[in-house]
């Protein structure tokens, strides 16, 4: 079995590959490990081969890892969906929430942010595919939430995240990147004061070098590094 260094340097050089065909430069794509149920020392051999960003999907199971892994002085994403009553415990965690996609859960992380003098990196969770089964703020309906959480000050709004569709063939997920890209470039135009259009996350580990190519700048990335998941326990 091949080990976590091995993967990686694998992957980079794909990320690279994937950058260069679109004619972007590799160093503008930051790579996610998605370390949900990976066990702490896996992270310690992935934060050794130089990843330096995590995302974790439950805020319990990131206090925890985060808690015995604070000497390493890693970049901790929240990218699993928030509930309300943990948005306390995750302004202390994380450096960047990818999934806000409800008014009341903005305004929630702004006051708790506020109350703790720290400036909350978000991300808007958009459901580029319209699934039932999925989170995030319809596409037709975002331009208006963004102008709706664009004041408010203790959150700082540095773009979109998106889970698209499973596809078998990541060429059939191209235009759900194309499209999230598109509402990025639109919400550009609209400038709106307090957004920032900096990171569009997309992209995992069966489909990341199709977002690449459309315009992703970071890439989370879970079983292409760790290998299958361990379930969660
Ligand atoms: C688990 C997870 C990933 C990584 O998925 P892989 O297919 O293992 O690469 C990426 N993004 C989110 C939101 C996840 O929950």
């Amino acid at each position: 079995m091949k080990d976590i260094a091995e993967r990686l340097k694998a992957i980079r050089e794909r990320i690279a590959q994937a950058a260069l065909r679109a004619g972007r430069s590799p160093k503008e794509i930051k790579l996610l490990a998605a370390s949900k149920t990976v066990s702490v020392e896996k992270i310690r051999q992935a934060a050794a081969a130089g990843v330096q960003i995590f995302g974790e999907n439950y805020v319990q199971e990131a206090r925890e890892k985060i808690k015995q892994l604070k000497d390493l002085g890693l970049t901790w994403h929240l990218i699993g969906h928030l509930q309300k009553n943990k948005a306390k415990l995750a302004v202390e965690l994380f450096d960047l929430i990818e999934t806000v996609d409800s008014l009341s859960l903005a305004e929630e992380l702004n006051r708790r942010a506020r109350a703790r003098g720290k400036i909350m990196p978000i991300l808007v969770e958009v459901n580029i595919g319209g699934e039932k089964s999925k989170a995030g703020v319809a596409p037709q309906d975002l331009l208006k939430f963004i102008g709706e959480i664009a004041p408010l000050a203790n959150l700082r709004v540095c773009d979109l995240m998106t889970i698209p569709p499973f596809r078998e063939d990541p060429e059939e997920v191209r235009p759900y990147f194309r499209q999230l890209r598109e509402l990025a470039e639109e919400l550009k135009r609209a400038a709106i004061p307090g957004v920032e259009i900096k990171d569009l996350s997309m992209g995992m580990s069966h489909d990341f070098e199709v977002a690449i190519e459309e315009g992703a700048t970071i890439v989370r990335l879970g079983t292409a590094i760790f290998g299958p998941r361990p379930p969660r326990t």
